[in-house]
């Protein structure tokens, strides 16, 4: 029996944002749900500390000394949505290392035989987070220093990150945005916080067409989030053929999220959880998860449960049928410039 692998760290809970949308009862809330259901027979593991080398892949050696010099003078406000306390930064290395030991996991020999999917549910999220621009609540860019790790460590030619939280990947997308070994698939409400994310958006250099963009309107639910999963980004997952999907998972498209304004329901996240376990499946290469936003805290756990459990089954999990929406058609449209499968 495959196993699958939870990262985590008790350091995401002394990153202390006060009253603020991301705080440490997120993970709170997240673990004990999962502990209710005894972890869903997922193997627990302590994240290590990301290292300098590892961090530095995406950022420069300033960012990270600026935001421990911050840190070691007993924290402040970076910028109006993103601050850091003295137990930021050793929370941000857990959060980098999470998504880094999840690579491991799943591409290491020997330790990663036999591991079917890896989770790394950590605090701070790091999808805003640009080269050496902390913002968004985010520090360090996560899931592109799991991909980086990927790439640098392990050998991977490509990696597909999707990104299905609600806000623009943006950091993520300008960390990766001239390189053609890593595709950056992100669906987000626009207009919403960054502002970043444009449909024209597609990379650049080397990196054009690797990049993509998947903006939807607020109130855009199940039926318009899957259908850009099955009929965009799978068909995608198939041509680029990556060698690993990290999927960058935020949970703020929720429609009881109190941050944005789309409408996915529990079981639309199980539903892009199933097409995407699905994908990895059909091309027999691993699947890691790294959690990002989502705010409501019921609506949150309850979401990150629901991935987990199909993500960590035995048997794949049923595909649900998916109509083409008109959006998704057009995205396709666009797309296929780059990508002839979706011609
Ligand atoms: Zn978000």
């Amino acid at each position: 029996m495959a196993v699958s692998v939870l990262f985590r760290h008790p350091s995401s809970l002394e990153h202390d944002t006060g009253a603020h949308p991301e705080n440490a009862r997120r993970i709170v809330a997240i673990e004990r749900a999962l502990e209710e259901r005894d972890w869903l027979g997922w193997e627990v593991r302590l994240s290590p500390a990301a290292t300098r080398e590892q961090i530095e892949r995406v950022h420069p050696a300033r960012h990270i000394d600026r935001i421990e010099a911050l840190c070691r003078r007993g924290g402040g406000m970076i910028d109006l949505d993103t601050l850091v306390s003295p137990g930021s930064f050793e929370a941000a290395l857990h959060a980098a290392g999470g998504a880094v030991a999840v690579v491991d996991a799943l591409l290491g020999d020997g330790d990663g035989a036999g591991v079917r999917c890896a989770a790394s549910l950590h605090r701070p999220p790091g999808h805003h987070a640009e080269p050496a621009q902390a913002m968004g609540f985010c520090l360090f860019g996560n899931v592109a220093i799991g991909a980086a790790h990927a790439i640098a460590a392990h050998g991977a030619r490509r990696v597909l990150i999707f990104d299905w939280d609600v806000h623009h990947g943006n950091g993520t997308d300008r960390i990766f945005r001239e390189r053609d070994d890593v595709l950056f698939c992100s669906i987000h409400q626009s207009p919403l916080y960054p502002g970043t994310g444009p449909a024209s958006d597609a990379g650049r250099g080397a990196g054009e067409g690797f990049t993509v963009n998947l903006p939807v309107p607020g109130g855009s639910g199940d039926a318009v989030f899957l259908s850009h999963v099955e009929h965009v980004v799978r068909p995608l997952a198939r041509e680029f053929a990556p060698d690993l999907v990290l999927l960058s998972a935020g949970y703020d498209a929720h429609a009881e999220d109190p941050l944005a304004g789309c409408r996915v329901t529990d079981a639309g996240f199980a539903g892009m959880t199933a097409l995407m376990r699905a994908t990895a499946d059909e091309l027999a290469v691993p699947l890691g998860l790294v959690l990002e936003g989502g705010y409501d805290l019921a609506a949150l756990s309850r979401s990150v449960v629901a991935t987990l459990e199909l993500l960590g089954a035995d048997e794949a999990p049923p595909v649900p049928e998916v109509a083409l929406d008109p959006l998704a058609a057009e995205a396709q449209e666009r797309l296929a410039a780059y990508w002839p499968a979706l011609a």
